[in-house]
């Protein structure tokens, strides 16, 4: 038999307190996550229902099983506090199991503990990798937009774009509508990290806590910042770095112009297939993967969408005005050839580096001006030097 006891004669702990091995606890925390299923025990073959998710109390998230919970007014978001509660261990991590001797009742949110940011460790953008620990980041939003994606037969709203301090720029995706606009100051805990294509990408869900902060907490012109590297210098740096590099635009890599995408996971399709989910409706895109070289080595950059508008001054609709008219998406590349190449740009971005040499997820490209009779001469140069 469990030992059982009444609120006030459990003192309350905190969530990152939690180790397997002690004794029911008592606890208070907002669930962030649920999820409801039926098991068939295997004792008896009853039924019984079981709700499963993630509890948070600010200083710390951890998973939880509830045994025969309520059938309902429990939802994410609810705040409640248990008593009695199990502590169990998976995959080395504290977890709590809740059942017939705990105790559970709701909570208020005033009741959670205020967490001091300056107890998680301050991060900044260029140090981001893989990580399991907890980190804080104080930056910039640079830019943000909302997109639609399907998971699971379920349509939702997401938020993405890019966070810049001083000492870089990293793409976000919020899962959660946090009422980001661009030039907000802000500070974020409880994110985790992820590498896409190689760079790392920070993403923000119903774990993490966002609030604002004065507009000189971050310097607003990170650009300036970020030391200019060379491309030779640049593909020293590996995969997953993030680097500034100037060039000029030698060339356009395939594919560039109109890209047909999954509408679920943005890969590009093929053939109208997506690699992970089959036959889809494809969403236009436009990009550019441009090759810039700077006589230390070439880079492909690859613009999304609105840096391709920018730097080319063509727009998704105009380009599919374009198709329309002409009935190839041909043209569409070798219009963005005619306005891009021969141009320097300043790049920055996230690299990958492999057997195609380096390529840069531009998180922001602006054109630099040159005088045209030396762009003629370099843009000769280099294309001599790769024919050859
Ligand atoms: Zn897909």
């Amino acid at each position: 038999m469990e030992p059982t006891a009444e609120p006030g004669s459990l003192p309350e702990i905190r969530l990152k307190d939690l180790r397997a091995g002690l004794p029911p606890v008592h606890i208070l925390g907002r669930i962030v996550a649920l999820s409801r299923r039926e098991v068939t025990t295997r004792t008896d073959g009853r039924r019984r229902s079981v709700l499963s998710g993630l509890l948070s109390d600010g200083t710390a998230t951890v998973r939880f099983t509830w045994w025969d919970p309520p059938a309902e007014g429990v939802d994410r978001g609810t705040v409640l506090r248990a008593v009695n509660a199990q502590v169990r261990e998976f995959r080395a991590r504290a977890e709590l199991s809740f059942g017939w001797s705990t105790k559970i009742e709701p909570a208020s949110e005033l009741e959670l503990p205020s967490v001091d940011p300056r107890s998680v460790p301050l991060r900044r953008v260029s140090e981001l990798a893989l990580q399991d620990d907890p980190f804080r980041l104080e930056v910039r939003v640079r830019d943000v937009s909302p997109r639609t994606v399907t998971v699971r037969e379920e349509r939702r709203t997401i938020y993405s774009g890019h966070l810049t301090d001083g000492s870089g720029t990293v793409p976000f995706t919020a899962w959660v509508d946090f009422r980001l606009k661009p030039g907000d100051v802000i500070r974020v805990m409880g994110g985790y990290v992820r590498l896409f294509r190689g760079v790392p990408e920070v993403t923000l869900d119903e774990r993490s806590h966002v609030e604002g902060l004065p507009p000189d907490a971050v310097p607003s012109s990170p650009k300036s910042a970020d030391a200019l590297l060379s491309i030779g210098v640049a593909e020293g740096r590996g995969t997953g770095a993030l680097v500034t590099i100037e060039g000029l635009a030698v060339g356009l890599a395939p594919p560039s112009g109109i890209v047909r995408r999954c509408p679920t996971c943005a890969r590009a399709l093929r053939a109208g297939t997506c690699g992970i989910h089959g036959a889809v409706p494809g969403v236009a895109d436009l990009r550019a993967r441009l090759v810039l070289d700077d006589g230390t080595g070439a880079a492909t950059v690859s613009l999304p969408q609105e840096a391709t508008e920018q730097v080319s001054g063509l727009t998704l609709s105009q380009a599919l005005e374009m198709v329309r008219s002409d009935s190839t998406e041909a043209r569409v590349e070798g219009e963005l050839r005619r306005r891009l190449l021969g141009k320097r740009f300043r790049v920055s971005g996230g690299t990958r580096v492999d057997e195609f040499g380096l390529s840069v997820a531009a998180t922001g490209i602006e054109p630099i001006q040159v005088d045209p009779r030396t762009a003629v001469a370099a843009l000769s140069h280099a294309l001599s030097e790769r024919l050859r």
